[in-house]
């Protein structure tokens, strides 16, 4: 007779996945209409019919690291479709907060992003921080000189070279501890892959998988939250187009100041602020614009689909506030430059903070979704799993 299998379940885990919005977990009575209607999943032992099973049990280390959790798009056609309003959708949500948890560089970080009771302490530490800034730059009332021709300009409030100390330096903390959570995912993958072997180098499935992503291949596969495929590739893509307009503006200072490149044609190498007619400010209007309308149409979408797919945890909406933050104060600080009010700057003080918070948490919240499902992707193409 063979020996019984004994199962210990981890029962912190199924707490905190009930915690972190999968309250309806124990709903699931197993009939696997959600892996049936999931047309992301792939066809062998598909998802999200057996992670709801592994939730229930509390298998804690066959989750936190499952390449299956991380593909999920978090369509909810699944949550749409299951007769017991488990919400599958929102318990594998639930369990990459955990699997972010898991594999953080920094789990106190991790805590602070996303429990709700640390919320308070998510945007004390960027504020503190800009505000001892701005004091010791003798800006610290939330005013400034002002800049040539008698215009407002926020490099006279911050310099750019401190904010470009600021932001590389998180940029650094920011890219290792993600660098160190997809190197903690992967081995975790393997191991509960039986140590899967896969084709080739996995550094040559980077391409196919970031391809899918650009194309936003897999989301066009839902059905009942079409509209989140178009929020999804207006917000991605406004978020390219910002990354540009950073990097362009980086340039124009440095190559004035450190080449001595020359204003030219239309490209204002020097200092901001920069003429409407120039390219980077055109750039930076409709990726500004293109970011309004992604995050229209995600609200619009996430309210009209609540009763389907679920209206999503405080893991979601403390993410969606960040990006909201980023968009709306910077929008807003720069309509008060132009019309030369000098509340401006404390709205980009604010703007500062949650520029701060959405880059210095990437890998810890909701955002860490871009490393680590990118990371599932590979894997899924290198081991065959997503053929
Ligand atoms: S989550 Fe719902 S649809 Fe999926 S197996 Fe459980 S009860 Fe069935
Ligand atoms: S949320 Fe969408 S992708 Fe994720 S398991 Fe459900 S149906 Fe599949």
């Amino acid at each position: 007779m063979s020996d019984a299998t004994v199962i210990k379940p981890d029962l912190q885990f199924v707490n905190e996945i009930i915690k972190g919005g999968g309250e309806s977990l124990k709903k699931c009575y197993q009939c696997a209409t959600c892996s049936v209607v999931c047309n992301v999943t792939p066809e062998g032992n598909p998802f999200p019919r057996k992670e709801m099973v592994l939730a229930q049990w509390g298998q804690k280390d066959k989750l936190v690291t499952s390449a299956d959790v991380w593909l999920c798009h978090q369509c909810s056609d699944c949550t749409a479709y299951c007769p017991r309003g488990a919400k599958p959708g929102e318990v594998l949500n639930a369990i990459r907060k955990q699997s972010i948890k898991e594999v953080a560089l920094f789990p106190l970080f991790a805590q602070i992003a996303t429990n709700p009771a640390l919320v308070w302490l998510l945007f004390a530490i960027p504020a503190v921080l800009f505000y001892v800034i701005l004091v010791v730059l003798g800006n610290g009332s939330f005013t400034a000189p002002r800049a040539e021709g008698g215009v407002m300009a926020y490099h006279k409030f911050v310099p750019v070279p401190v904010i470009d100390t600021v932001f590389i330096l998180t940029a650094i903390f920011a890219a290792f501890s993600a660098f160190t959570g997809i190197k903690r995912l992967w081995s975790g993958m393997v191991k509960n892959s039986g140590g899967a072997q896969g084709s080739g180098s996995p550094f040559s499935h980077i391409v196919p998988a970031v391809t899918t992503i650009l194309a936003h291949k897999k989301f066009a596969d839902c059905t009942v939250n079409k509209g989140r495929q178009l929020g999804h590739m207006f917000l991605f893509y406004a978020f390219a187009g910002l990354a540009v307009v950073t990097t362009w503006a980086i340039v124009y200072l440095y190559g004035f100041e450190l080449l001595g490149i020359q204003p030219f044609g239309i490209f204002h190498f020097g200092e901001s602020p920069y003429p409407m007619s120039d390219p980077v400010k055109l750039l930076a209007l409709a990726s500004s614009v293109a970011f309004a309308i992604g995050v229209v149409i995600i609200l619009m979408n996430r309210f009209a689909q609540a009763g389907k797919a679920g209206i999503g945890s405080y893991f979601d909406w403390i993410f969606l506030t960040i990006v909201i933050g980023v968009g709306a104060t910077g929008m807003l600080s720069w309509a008060l430059r132009l019309a030369d009010m000098e509340i401006g700057y404390f709205v980009y003080y604010l703007h500062l903070v949650f520029v701060w918070s959405l880059f210095a948490y990437a890998p810890y919240s909701k955002f860490a979704h871009l490393f680590y499902r990118t990371t599932a992707m590979v894997f899924a193409k290198y081991t065959g799993r997503d053929k």
